[in-house]
């Protein structure tokens, strides 16, 4: 295959991961953590097992501060996947970035050597 066929086979390949991954992503990262709960006599205060994991996210927001929040159960596995494709989307970005700057630079050779 040619070198530009390769590239263009490439770059619609990575449209279509970035089309599907776009619907799902979820920016941040994830953390478990365990808690007291504030039920009187309750085995968490009292040296026994704590309450959880309970999921939660945390990112920094536009104004630069760290916020962040609990995820419920039901909201787990699509919070989870959604991570994940936050950064298989930062993997193909940077990846069609790269075709993009070959692609610039290719079309400048060309030019020149015209
Ligand atoms: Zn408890």
């Amino acid at each position: 295959m040619l070198r530009a066929d390769h590239a263009r086979t490439q770059r619609r390949n990575l449209r279509q991961e970035i089309a599907r991954l776009v619907e799902v992503a979820v920016f941040g990262t994830l953390s478990e953590t365990y808690r007291t709960c504030g039920r009187p006599g309750c085995h968490c205060q009292q040296g026994g097992p704590k309450h959880g994991p309970h999921l939660n996210v945390s990112y920094r927001g536009e104004n630069g501060k760290t916020t962040g929040y609990y995820v419920p159960k039901g909201a787990e596995e699509a919070t989870r996947d959604g991570v994940a494709a936050w950064q298989r989307l930062q993997r193909c970005m940077r990846e069609l970035a790269e075709l993009n700057k070959e692609r610039n630079l290719r079309s400048a050779r060309e030019a020149k050597s015209r």
